[in-house]
């Protein structure tokens, strides 16, 4: 499934902090973002320790083809992009653990974050790069088929549909990425999209739009889905709210959500500024949070670009910016 960190609700610390392992500089979160600010960290001395998260590597561990991220001029899938991004980090002596900070205490330093429930770290700087988790459309037919035709990532589950019909609910690029995905291996791909036209970039619209066992339902939305314990369709509402609105029903095996993602902030907006979605937000061409020693980095800061390239820079600014405040505070 496309569940990056999953993290968890706020809680306190619950260990004494007497046992409380003692680290420089704190990474949490393993994407680009998290990997490059190791990178940068350790080559500065800054000896920095990552807690991977539920998902070692992040988002990029379930895309296909990455063919924009600079320096790969043949494209690399995503899983041997962070596959290198870790051995770069290692190469430098970042202590890399397994590992989910599951609560914080940013109130002062050094902040404390617990990892697993149980292991209390002390760190001097904290460079938070949580990445951000599949949006689900919120009706109760997700959770009644989960794990049986529903799924946000069709990376990690097409195989299991291959030669089958589907559906892909969204328009953006990550919806058009995986429908031309999934047009590889099923029959028959439904794109499921709102309103009438993509929100995606104009190369995957074209590729899209070029694709002969894609279908783009313009200005439908899931109403519900249909099976005898799996998927076998889905009903839609074709123009909701028009005059002319009506319900149209596809035979597909497999749902897939393609709408967009969450922050994982939760563990961290109780001492950190986050905008109204959750999005940490930064000091603008920064990547300073509104605490001194807390720095932010990757999708869980950036509403906007959300590309590898851009979550790499940012890891990259936050481990300069955690650099220059050890220096300059000690
Ligand atoms: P986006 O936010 O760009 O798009 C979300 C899509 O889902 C929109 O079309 C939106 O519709 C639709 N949507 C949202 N909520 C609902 C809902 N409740 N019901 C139906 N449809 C819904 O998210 P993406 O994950 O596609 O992309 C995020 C960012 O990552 C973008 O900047 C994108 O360019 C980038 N990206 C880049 C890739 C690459 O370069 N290889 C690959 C994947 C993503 P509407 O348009 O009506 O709002």
């Amino acid at each position: 499934m496309f569940e990056s960190l999953n993290l968890s609700a706020p809680q306190k610390p619950q260990v004494a902090e007497s046992e409380a392992e003692k680290v420089k500089c704190l990474i949490i979160g393993s994407g680009p973002a998290g990997y490059t600010a190791a990178i940068y960290a350790a080559r500065a001395n800054l000896k920095p320790v990552i807690y991977e998260g539920l998902q070692p590597g992040g988002q990029l561990t379930t895309t296909t083809e990455v063919e924009n991220f600079p320096g790969y001029p043949e494209g690399i899938t995503g899983p041997e992009l962070m596959e290198d991004l870790k051995k770069q980090a290692t190469r430098f002596g970042t202590d890399i653990r397994w590992g989910i900070a599951t609560s914080t205490d940013l109130s002062s330093r050094p902040f404390k974050v617990t990892i697993d429930d149980k292991k209390l770290i002390e760190a001097e700087v904290l460079i938070i790069a949580t990445g951000a988790t599949a949006k689900y459309l919120g009706i109760p037919d997700e959770q009644k088929y989960a794990g049986s035709g529903v799924s946000a990532c069709a990376t990690c589950d097409g195989f299991f549909y291959r030669k089958k019909d589907v559906a892909v609910v969204g328009g953006g690029d990550t919806a058009a990425e995986e429908a031309v995905y999934l047009s590889g291996l099923c029959n028959k791909v439904y794109l499921i999209v709102r309103r009438n036209e993509l929100r995606a970039s104009k190369v995957m619209q074209e590729r899209v739009m070029n694709t002969p066992n894609i279908e783009v339902l313009w200005k439908h939305q899931t109403k519900g889905l249909l099976g005898d314990g799996v998927v076998e369709g889905a009903e839609l509402y074709k123009n909701k709210g028009e005059a002319n609105e009506e319900i149209v029903r596809i035979k597909i095996d497999g749902f897939f959500l393609a709408i967009g993602h969450t922050p994982n902030s939760d563990i961290v907006k109780e001492f950190v500024e986050v905008d109204e979605v959750g999005y940490i937000k930064t000091i603008p061409g920064s990547s300073k949070t509104n605490i001194p020693g807390v720095f932010a980095c990757g999708d869980v800061q950036d509403p906007h670009y959300k590309q590898a390239i851009t979550a790499a820079g940012s890891g990259c600014m936050a481990a300069i910016d955690a650099e220059r405040f050890l220096s300059e505070n000690g």
